[in-house]
């Protein structure tokens, strides 16, 4: 993340648990502007254990969609797993907590012409797909496959044909999003797919769809939310001379596209240990 961003406080108005894996947060953040992107995330900061304010160290901060926005009450779904200060805090929180709100950003990038819309998900997915669903132009066919640890995570996704695939080794590493994807017919005429979820997972998604789909650079996009390996990553990068930032800019200056600059980035990324 680069540049200094606004740090917003952001009150906790309420929280309830949806399901066993999803917890719902409701925040008051005075002064928020939507970027009016169904995928819109904000980097959100976590009270630590013992604690109801968040620090205001944005890097501990993580990605989170914003499943609903109605003036400056927004809505997050967070999802709760072993380890990892956001889900300790969820599964703690309460009306009253104060976190902090910083970065904004969205990567749907739906074309124009579009007449179908595919949103293939693993849990941390779902609140991208609820918003992108609910919020589809008149007309567009909406079909969501979410992978989910059990049955009692699937949730209502009103004007979507959705297909639930429950898998309990999701949390662990143990995403089937590649093969989901290889099982999903896709509808004839011009579309767009949208995948979401734990890295290594989405990545090989991604070379699906656009080395053996071939699918157009456009008619995609793909963005691994999690690292299930997220320690050992970090522990790799700290030890590494690669500023990985620099090596994304050289892809996207060598590249005609975003695809072709990701398969340089991910070879590159490869070649140093990092992926
Ligand atoms: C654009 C974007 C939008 C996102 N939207 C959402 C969202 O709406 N809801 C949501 O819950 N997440 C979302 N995520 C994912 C979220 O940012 C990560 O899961 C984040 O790492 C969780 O932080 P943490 O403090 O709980 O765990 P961390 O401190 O990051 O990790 C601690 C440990 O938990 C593991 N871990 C992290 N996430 C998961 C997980 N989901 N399941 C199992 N193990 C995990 C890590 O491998 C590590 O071992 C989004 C990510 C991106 C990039």
């Amino acid at each position: 993340m680069r540049g200094q961003p606004q740090v917003r406080p952001a009150e906790v108005v309420a929280v309830r648990t949806l399901s066993p894996s999803i917890v719902r947060v409701a925040l008051d953040v005075p002064g928020f502007e939507s970027l009016q992107v169904p995928d819109e995330g904000c980097v959100l900061t976590f009270p630590l254990d013992g604690s109801t304010v968040a620090g205001d160290d944005v890097e501990r901060g993580h990605w989170y969609t914003v499943r609903r926005v109605e003036g400056d009450r927004l809505t997050f779904d967070v999802i709760v797993h072993e380890g990892g200060a956001a889900s300790a805090w969820a599964r703690r929180g309460r009306p009253g907590d104060q976190l902090s709100l910083t970065y904004q950003n969205s990567w749907f990038t739906r074309p124009d012409g579009a007449e179908w819309q595919l949103l293939l998900v693993d849990t941390t997915g779902l609140p991208a797909a609820g918003r992108i669903a609910e919020e589809a132009p008149a007309g567009m066919r909406t079909i969501v496959v979410a992978e989910v640890p059990s049955a009692a995570d699937e949730q209502e996704l009103p004007g979507a044909e959705v297909t639930w695939v429950h898998n309990p080794e999701v949390v662990h590493g143990g995403s089937e999003l590649e093969r989901i994807a290889r099982e999903v017919q896709l509808p004839d005429g011009p579309g767009y797919v949208y995948v979401a979820g734990e890295a290594a997972a989405t990545r090989a998604v991604r070379k699906y769809l656009r080395h053996e789909l071939e699918l157009p650079a456009d008619s995609y996009g793909v963005i691994g939310y999690w690292r299930c390996d997220a320690a050992a990553w970090a522990e790799r990068v700290a030890r590494s001379t690669v500023d990985i930032g620099e090596l994304w800019e050289r892809a996207e200056a060598e590249a005609t596209d975003e695809q072709e600059a990701l398969d340089l980035y991910e070879e590159r990324l490869g070649h140093a240990g990092l992926l």
